[in-house]
């Protein structure tokens, strides 16, 4: 489900020729419309639901409704930022609203090292870094 722009809170980023959803969309989706100073998903179809616009606005103007495994149809999601949290908003159909507050990060900033354990030192090999301690695939005969 795309995202959305509600415009009673959106301000245009008070002018400028390039909002801050516009600069941070993935798929340039987001517009201004000038005269009105709001912008709009362009194309909600396209939408990657990556939440960067999101997260991004200053004005907190921009949800995406939720797919149904996440929250019931319907649900507007929004999560707002702090430097060591997300607090997610959840507000349902039927008005009840949830919040859910999550750390951005587990392990001390700088900390994580995705490579500490990686053996691999050939870029051509075909197989994936994690794979260098198996059997070569082999061919099954039709
Ligand atoms: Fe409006 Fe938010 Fe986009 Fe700025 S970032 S133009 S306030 S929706
Ligand atoms: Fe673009 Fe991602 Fe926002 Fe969709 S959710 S409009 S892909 S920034």
């Amino acid at each position: 489900m795309p995202s959305y722009v509600d415009p009673s809170k959106c301000d245009g980023c008070k002018g400028g020729d390039k909002t801050a959803c516009m600069y941070i969309c993935p798929n340039d989706l987001m517009v201004l419309n000038k005269d009105e100073m709001k912008a709009y998903n362009q194309e909600p179809d396209a939408c990657w639901e990556c939440y960067s616009c999101v997260k991004i606005c200053p004005q907190g103007a921009i949800a995406v409704r939720g797919y149904d495994d996440f929250v019931p149809m319907g649900g507007v999601v929004h999560p707002m930022r702090s430097s060591d949290s997300i607090m997610w908003t959840v507000k349902f159909r039927n008005g009840n609203m949830k919040r859910f507050k999550f750390p951005i990060r587990t392990t001390a900033e700088g900390a994580a090292n995705a490579y500490t354990d990686v053996k691999g030192d050939n870029l051509d090999d075909e197989k994936l870094v994690l794979e260098q301690d198996l059997p070569a695939p082999t061919m099954l005969a039709k």
